[in-house]
């Protein structure tokens, strides 16, 4: 288990002890942070015979067996009232959600709960949240729906607000590093040392596939020069075109490096020769293109990902030459 998950272990199980679990629970966090996890953690826990404490200096969680015959099921994926739904194609429709109400509506047949699993509850259609939110308003007797998101934003306000909203925060810097080594020591796993990020006050996260895949973190650095220099100089800007078509990190990439310079610029430990170009009103007008960019791609499913990553790249363009004017 992911370090910063505890916190969520310990209220959760304490919520199970005392009968006050919330019938809907929202779980929302970067991938990589541990949300399935948490939340197969708990469907087990909810679905066991006979729960026990965790040992280790975290006794107060509770964790499900693994051996009675509701967690055989479960590990074997047969067990009867539990019901996983994922979405097909990236996107999650109003059938499955029917299909998930009219499952939570029949009693449970071994246990006492009924449970329902929403992966990346972002994809629903609106006729999908929809209806969900009729079961949401009046939830049946021990009924317990988990929803995952790593965006809670394109959500229904009104599905957010009937559920207990789990936010999972992992710590950033240099506490983010030291805990993902602890856990990559305690589940034996060979850690791989990254100097420049690793040493980055402000590295987060996102950026886990850079932390743990050393190509994608070669490519990282590859793509931050690429950047720093097509700003600096106003050259390169095929070349971050094609990176950023082709690359499924380099939006993402282009937010973050833009937001650490911004912040670097404001400690005033940003590089001396790039101080007068890289100013606070530049990297803020890039910031802005760049989220819109972002937005426009992840909430339609229809955006033309070429087009708008040429549109982006002209018109950081024209700030940056007008900048250097
Ligand atoms: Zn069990």
């Amino acid at each position: 288990m992911k370090p910063w998950l505890s916190s969520h272990q310990l209220i959760l199980s304490e919520q199970y002890s005392n009968a006050t679990l919330p019938h809907a629970i929202l779980i929302s966090g970067v991938s990589g942070s541990g949300k399935l996890e948490l939340a197969q953690w708990l469907v087990g826990l909810l679905n066991c015979k006979q729960p026990n404490h965790l040992v280790e200096s975290k006794e107060r969680i509770l964790q499900s067996c693994g051996h009675c015959k509701s967690c055989l099921l479960l590990s074997s994926n047969t067990f009867p009232d539990h019901l996983n739904l994922v979405a097909q194609k990236n996107s999650l429709g109003v059938d499955d959600v029917r299909y998930a109400n009219d499952f939570l509506q029949k009693t449970a047949y071994l246990e006492k709960f009924k449970t329902v699993l929403i992966e990346s509850a972002e994809t629903m259609t609106q006729q999908a949240m929809n209806a969900l939110l009729k079961t949401l308003e009046e939830p049946s007797d021990n009924s317990v729906i988990i929803l995952l998101t790593n965006d809670s934003e394109i959500l229904l306000p009104t599905i957010i607000s009937r559920c207990r909203v789990l936010n999972i925060r992992p710590a950033v810097g240099e506490a983010l590093i030291s805990q993902l080594k602890e856990q990559n020591i305690k589940e034996g796993e060979f850690t791989v040392e990254y100097p420049a990020l690793s040493t980055d006050p402000f590295v987060n996260l996102t950026q886990l596939p850079e932390l743990t895949n050393s190509a994608i973190n070669d490519a990282f650095e590859v793509f931050k020069e690429c950047y720093i220099h097509y700003l600096c100089y106003q050259q390169g800007e095929s070349q971050l075109l094609q990176h950023v078509l082709n690359n499924e990190h380099a939006l993402r990439w282009l937010e973050q490096i833009t937001v650490n310079l911004h912040r670097e610029y404001f400690l005033d430990i940003i590089d001396n020769e790039h101080k007068r170009i890289l100013n606070a009103v530049l990297l803020n007008n890039l910031y802005k293109i760049i989220i819109n960019a972002c937005k426009v791609i992840k909430s339609y499913k229809q955006a033309n990902k070429q087009f708008v990553c040429e549109q982006l790249i002209m018109s950081m363009s024209d700030v940056v030459e007008q900048n250097s004017k």
